[in-house]
């Protein structure tokens, strides 16, 4: 007779405290569990995925795997699709149970969990899933979110009993065998025992790292984080810098949240608006889970016919920091090669890409996707299409990424740090230097269009086309009638928003 064996199923929640799948497999003392995760080829190979999300997933789990194996509990990581992988298992132990969260992710990673639950059904396997940060699955408008929200970011901090743990291991057979049908582990990913390496340029991954990052804002950092946001450098400092750790789930949004609470959100600016963020982020996901399309498609229909001429040289242009422009150039460099930007230089990126350069969305999406460490579909998706003006439910902002350089780099320390081919230039010249003149190109040995690109386009007449042309769509009957949909659907008072919208 197979043994008995429950599983709970890490994904992007990876920590152990605040965890209700944790807690409910304790409880359930029907069987032993195990913990498990899959590097699944199919979501690896989607165009949002990059190494670097790998990275992050795997040394969460290296921190996770000790302080799990303290308390007799195994976590194994196989780089396999999940449901072949569960076949197997399901041929030496009788799968009884599987503990999640529900995850905000992908199309491939809804197709997937739909194939789950056929295959748990037809296995007479029970699947738990636990709402994630107060998103609710199945909602059709926003009544009561906000109020059921707050109740959830209230309710105590779950601690699992770890005394209630059934050590287990499976056998060596088992490993074995689940191993041989894994494709090649994605790169670096070793071993869950190899010592963990930090990356000089990424964010250190883990629970425990998270806590320490979160302790020192809400400690100290905070105080000057409201009159940095918006600035390249600064925000890396002041900026809690928590998004990634929240994208895998190394922190709860609960815990963030109860810290900045406890420490005085309600009184303190800064960490007030550090709190409003917190909601903001589930408000996004929360958003993507009621209309996942947003993941390939025009959230508002009536946009669909605008953006239709492709460049590729211009795409790449923008994508590799050659643009001409030295303030975007700074962060499409940064932001490869750190995994990082600040909420402000993100939006200008997405600005620039498509009311500048009139690019469609999606390429860039992918494409920064993979690039942000932090990548968090729910966020990203209707971010992305909120800064390109394709909701017809948001104000239209073009940023000049002119004025924001001068505005939020004022030396071009960031510039600097990026385009380090300006620095032969006086800083106060680096924001615009087509602007240089003959003879300063001479004094300084710089030469426009040899040492740095020439702009790729004029801003002024880019800003005045596509100020127009979303304008004039947004006009439309199509756009309203979508608007007022989008609208009804996402927002908490639709009335207010809906006068707005005329
Ligand atoms: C085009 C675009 C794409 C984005 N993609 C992502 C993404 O994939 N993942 C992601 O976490 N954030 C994304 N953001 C939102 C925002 O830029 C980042 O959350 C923020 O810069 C992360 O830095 P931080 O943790 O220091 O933020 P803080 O300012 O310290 O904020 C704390 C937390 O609040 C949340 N938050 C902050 N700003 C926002 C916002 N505008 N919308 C929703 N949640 C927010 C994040 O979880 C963040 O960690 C995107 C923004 C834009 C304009």
């Amino acid at each position: 007779m197979r043994p008995p064996l429950n599983i709970v199923w890490l994904k992007k929640d990876l920590r152990l405290s605040d965890h209700a799948p944790f807690a409910a497999a304790l409880q359930d003392q029907s069987a032993p569990f195990i913990a498990l995760h899959c590097f699944e080829p199919s979501v690896q190979n989607s165009p949002s995925w990059d190494a670097r999300h790998w990275w992050f997933t795997y040394h969460s789990l290296v921190d996770m795997r000790p302080r799990l194996a303290e308390n007799g509990i195994a976590l194994y990581h196989f780089h396999q699709e999940l449901i072949p992988l569960l076949e197997q298992l399901q041929q030496c132990y009788c799968i009884q149970h599987i503990y999640s969260h529900e995850e905000t992710g992908i199309g491939i990673t809804y197709e997937r969990d739909k194939a789950l639950k056929v295959w748990c059904e037809e296995q007479h396997v029970q699947w738990t899933e636990f709402a994630c940060n107060g998103v609710e699955r199945g909602r059709k408008n926003r009544d009561q979110w906000s109020r059921n929200w707050a109740k959830t970011m209230k309710a105590p901090i779950i601690f699992p009993d770890w005394t209630q743990a059934q050590a287990f291991h499976l056998t060596d057979d088992v490993v074995q065998l689940l191993e041989q049908d894994q494709e090649e582990l994605p790169i670096g990913v070793i071993s869950l025992s190899a010592p963990f390496v930090p990356d000089p340029v990424y964010q250190t991954p883990g629970e425990t790292v998270a806590k320490t990052i979160l302790q020192s804002f809400i400690d100290k950092r905070h105080a000057k984080y409201f009159n940095n946001i918006s600035k390249p450098l600064a925000s890396r400092t002041y900026c809690s810098r928590l998004s990634a750790h929240l994208a895998y789930g190394n922190l709860s949004i609960r815990q963030a949240y109860q810290a900045a609470i406890k420490a005085g959100a309600t009184k303190n600016k800064h960490l007030g608006e550090f709190a409003s963020r917190l909601i903001w982020h589930c408000h996004f996901i929360q958003k993507f889970e009621m209309e996942d399309r947003m993941e390939f498609e025009n959230q508002n229909s009536a946009f669909n016919g605008i953006r239709v001429k492709w460049d590729q040289k211009k795409f790449d242009a923008w994508k590799e920091g050659r643009t001409g422009y030295p303030l975007v150039d700074a962060c499409m460099r940064c932001v490869k090669e750190t995994g990082y930007l600040n909420f402000r230089m993100r939006a200008m990126v997405v600005s620039f890409l498509t009311h500048h350069l009139w690019l469609d969305w999606r390429k860039g999406a992918h494409y920064l996707a993979g690039m942000f460490l932090d990548f968090e579909p729910g966020i990203h998706y209707p971010q992305f299409q909120m800064q390109s003006g394709c909701t017809g439910a948001n104000t239209i902002r073009i940023y000049n990424p002119v004025k924001q350089s001068y505005d939020k780099d004022p030396n071009a320390e960031f510039i600097l740090q990026w385009v380090p081919e300006l620095s032969i230039l006086p800083p106060g010249l680096c924001h615009e230097p087509w602007k240089v003149s003959p003879m300063e190109q001479m004094m300084y040995n710089f030469q426009i269009g040899r040492d740095y690109p020439k702009p790729i386009v004029d801003l002024k007449s880019s800003q005045q086309k596509a100020s127009a042309e979303l304008h004039r769509v947004k006009k439309t009957l199509r756009a309203k009638q979508e608007a007022t949909r989008i609208i009804a659907r996402h927002v908490r008072s639709p009335k207010r928003r809906l006068k707005a919208l005329g």
